[in-house]
């Protein structure tokens, strides 16, 4: 091949595609039949990031495109490869998060004749129900019309997931010119702006509430609302409640935060202000008794097959978050709205006395011989205290919750987590692409448990000498390390609680740490992170310390546990 035919291929159209987009980092894996692709965006100056498995690789695509509002580009081998990155492709669509996973595939004609390809699988046709819409591109002279199709997809209307199947063949075919249909997107998510007869809509209904409270959710993070939901909070003093993600959209430690009011604040609200936020699982489907059976429901969201999915939504707004509020909060504050005193303060004192509760936990969890989640994790509440610029990633059933709610935040989009499925081992994933997008120090919280699914991605960050201090609180299991069932038999829960992952940073050359108590934490954790070195604390925790599926032991079906 002339070196002129080589800028024509499938592969070199594809990188010129993806750059002309500002796509400049890959997140994958290699093997046959894409490691020359992953190659040639090296030497045209992409940023490749190999994996040790596909859905950390996946996972941190995901969070790429949650953080710059830019698809995330992961990159899989075919059949094993691809079905490994499915669950990560599945879950970025759950969590709204905008990405393209292109995996290698075989032949067309081979795949539907069943000839038993190496690694051969109808990836296009298994992709679909795991994502917003599937591609496939069979002609080299299709990739920019491909490319454009599948960024457009994955961030404009609600973001998500995107597939795109990349044949062999395509990769190595020659386009007849070297430009082939290649081009920048014009305004790949366009602005949708509701009416203004929805927006007064909802204006009347907060102006005649007296109890209203805002729900943020990671939609309102991701769509960067900041200053325009501030503004709505603090002009009009409706208090708010952030979904773990949304944490930091309005700080924490704003005065009108119900978050430590959390159970009167919903079971008391007369209209609800979703910003951004579903009513699924974790908002109780919006039901009693958790919330007010006559409370009025307003809902701001790009998606309408949103509104109704679990309660009647009363205002249902339609449009990307920013262009709602461009409309909904100059109305409301110029309607002279203001939240009554009486439900500010009864939000405050209950908050006072949570607050109080929760202080003499924590207290308690710094002295306790028995060493747990409050000890351990306070160190790490006061360090985002005085360090807010830095990022956490957090996983694991106790670890995850007990973080939440100990560690506050005040800068928006500098808490990932578990998302909308809750699921365990997305923690490496986003750490490295958090590091990687956003070049601070990022602290990825882990349980002993949720680590396990994807530790050996420690390799990567070590390799990259990425500036992640690994937290692993270890109780030695699932939930607790003390479920024996059957006497002389490991408990179905249970794992090791003296093991050393620390000694895993060791082993790929970054720092190793282990605590196993309050003062050694706080000796350790700042040091740790400030190094900006890759390093792993192991946290030596008592193995009685956690509860049976952290705070959602309600969703675990519970038997009666006897032998016969
Ligand atoms: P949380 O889990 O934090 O409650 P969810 O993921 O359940 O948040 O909800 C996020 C919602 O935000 C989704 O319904 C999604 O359609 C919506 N969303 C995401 N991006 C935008 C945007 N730019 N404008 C409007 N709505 C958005
Ligand atoms: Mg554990």
């Amino acid at each position: 091949m002339t070196e002129n035919s080589l800028e024509r291929t499938g592969a070199s159209l594809l990188i010129k595609a993806l750059r002309q987009n500002g796509i400049n980092n890959i997140y994958g894996l290699v093997g046959i039949p894409v490691t020359d692709f992953a190659r040639l965006a090296e030497l045209r100056g992409m940023k490749y990031y190999g994996f040790r498995r596909e859905d950390s690789a996946v996972d941190a695509a995901a969070a790429a495109g949650y953080l710059t509002q830019k698809p995330g580009v992961a990159l899989t081998v075919s059949a094993p490869g691809f079905l490994n990155g499915l669950t990560a492709l599945a879950q970025a669509t759950k969590n709204c998060f905008p990405l393209i996973m292109i995996s290698g595939s075989s032949e067309r004609h081979i795949i539907d004749l069943s000839q038993g390809d190496y690694e051969g699988l109808d990836q296009y046709n298994v992709a679909k129900p795991f994502c917003k819409k599937a591609y496939r591109v069979d002609r080299a002279e299709d990739i920019g019309l491909a490319v454009a199709r599948a960024i457009r997809t994955a961030v404009s209307g609600r973001p998500g997931g995107v597939y795109l199947d990349l044949p062999a063949d395509t990769i190595s075919q020659e386009a007849p010119t070297a430009d082939t249909g290649i081009y920048k997107l014009v305004d790949p998510a366009p602005k949708q702006e509701p009416s203004d007869e929805a927006v007064s809509r909802a204006v009347n209904i907060i102006k005649n509430a007296q109890k209203p409270l805002i729900i943020l959710g990671k939609g309102a993070a991701y769509a960067r609302t900041e200053e325009q939901v501030q503004k709505l909070v603090n002009e009009t003093g409706i208090p708010f409640l952030p979904m773990s993600m949304a944490k930091g959209v309005v700080p924490d430690d704003n005065k009108y935060s119900a978050a430590s009011a959390r159970s009167l604040s919903l079971k008391n609200a007369d209209a609800v202000i979703l910003i951004g936020a579903r009513l699924n699982w974790m908002l109780s489907y919006g039901d009693a008794p958790q919330f007010n059976p006559d409370a009025k429901f307003i809902q701001l969201d790009i998606d309408a097959t949103q509104f109704d999915s679990s309660q009647k939504i009363s205002a249902p707004l339609q449009g990307d978050l920013q262009s709602i509020l461009a409309k909904l909060v100059p109305a409301l504050i110029k309607s002279g709205y203001h939240t009554s005193e009486e439900w500010l303060d009864q939000i405050a004192q209950d908050t006072a006395k949570n607050d109080a509760k929760f202080a003499e936990r924590i207290a308690a969890g710094k002295t306790n011989p028995k060493f747990g989640y409050y000890g351990a994790i306070e160190p790490i509440a006061e360090y985002f205290n005085e360090h807010p610029d830095t990022y956490i990633v957090s996983e694991g059933a106790n670890t995850l919750d007990i973080g939440r709610n100990m560690i506050g935040m005040k800068l928006p989009r500098h808490r990932l987590d578990t998302g909308t499925w809750g699921v365990m081992g997305v923690g490496m994933g986003y750490a490295i692409a958090t590091a990687i997008e956003t070049g601070k120090h990022v602290v990825a919280l882990d349980g002993d448990s949720a680590f396990g699914f994807d530790g050996m991605e420690m390799e990567t960050i070590c390799r990259y000498k990425l500036p992640i201090t690994v937290v692993v609180i270890n109780n030695g299991g699932i939930y607790n390390g003390v479920d024996q069932v059957v006497p002389d038999q490991l408990g179905p829960t249970t794992l090791d609680p003296t093991g050393r992952y620390d000694l895993m940073a060791k082993a790929f050359g970054g720092d190793n740490y282990f605590v196993s108590n309050y003062q050694e934490m706080k000796d350790t954790f700042a040091k740790a992170v400030e190094s900006g070195r890759p390093n792993l604390i192991n946290v030596q925790i008592d193995p009685s310390m956690g509860k049976e599926s952290g705070h959602i032991g309600n969703l675990n079906p519970a038997l009666n546990l006897k032998p016969l």
